[in-house]
């Protein structure tokens, strides 16, 4: 009898040891990415977006101004190494607060507004360390470190729609332990901001989990894209050319232009136009 439980004890201990080395084996292989993002409280609610069939006009291209009160900016545009840059592309450039930093001019309002909110609901404030960058210096960025870096045009800082961002003494990979950090990777959408290269999205992005580089999109796409958990590559080919989505109060639409014309739907306000750099435009208005 003795023995047997001697035996039992030491069989149980071996079975304690394996199973103890192979969840260490399995903690070691998971990137430091995703211990991380598992400490973030995301707090998401699937949004649907209903496919519907409004009334429209046809409106050409160069109709779509200010005057004739269409917001036309690039806040949609896809950019990567498969939806490069045009040579010809210029980003729309404005300076944010008299602090000499550049962003696109679309995103100047949202930034400060989700500055703000850092500042309101955490102990720190949010700094940028990257925002816009010429094709030059992305171009030294990828020949300095191209493991790192992404290739020139591929790039979103080249259209100043992205930052990079930090708090006191928690930049790049260590800004998710800060407030600030949390307060960004979890509050963003709201603002009309995006977390760019999420944890789960390095099959879609090719890049790895970035939390400190946020790309505004606007609303209501940031929110359908962190609550849907997709990835902005996701995002814009799940809306189906010439089709009309419904989510939320606002009408979205994503159009091939045929003789230079686009359908724009009416009984709308606030429209937003944006070329999605794949040869479509994506409409945003919101129902009146
Ligand atoms: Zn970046």
């Amino acid at each position: 009898m003795k023995y047997l439980n001697k035996y039992r004890i030491r069989r149980m201990v071996l079975y304690f040891c394996v199973i103890a080395i192979i969840f260490t084996i399995i903690l070691i292989n998971i990137p430091w990415e995703d211990h991380l993002a598992w400490q973030l409280d995301y707090d998401r609610k699937r949004i649907d977006v209903k496919t519907i069939e409004p009334n429209v006009i046809e409106i050409t291209l160069s109709e779509l101004n200010e005057e004739n009160g269409y917001t036309v900016n690039q806040s949609l545009m896809l950019i990567n190494t498969d939806y490069k840059l045009d040579e010809r592309f210029e980003a729309e450039i404005g300076e944010y607060k008299d602090t000499g930093i550049l962003m696109n001019r679309c995103m100047l309002e949202s930034y400060a507004l989700l500055s703000e909110a850092v500042t309101s609901n955490t102990a720190d404030n949010l700094y940028v360390t990257s925002t816009l960058r010429t094709r030059n210096e992305q171009e030294t960025l990828y020949k300095d470190d191209p493991e790192t870096a992404t290739l020139p045009d591929a790039s979103e800082h080249q259209s100043g729609l992205a930052a990079d961002v930090y708090a006191k003494n928690f930049a790049g990979e260590a800004f998710l332990k800060s407030n600030a950090g949390q307060f960004v990777n979890t509050h963003c959408h709201e603002y009309g901001f995006i977390i760019r290269y999420p944890h789960y999205g390095k099959g879609e992005t090719k890049i790895r989990f970035e939390p400190w580089h946020i790309r505004y999109v606007g609303m209501p796409h940031s929110d359908i894209i962190y609550n849907n958990k997709l990835t902005l590559e996701e995002y814009i080919f799940s809306l189906e050319e010439n089709r009309f989505y419904e989510v939320g109060g606002y009408i979205i639409t994503r159009q091939k232009p045929e003789n230079n014309m686009i359908k724009i739907p009416l009984n709308c306000k606030n429209y937003v136009i944006s070329n999605d750099n794949t040869g479509c435009y994506i409409v945003t208005a919101e129902i009146i």
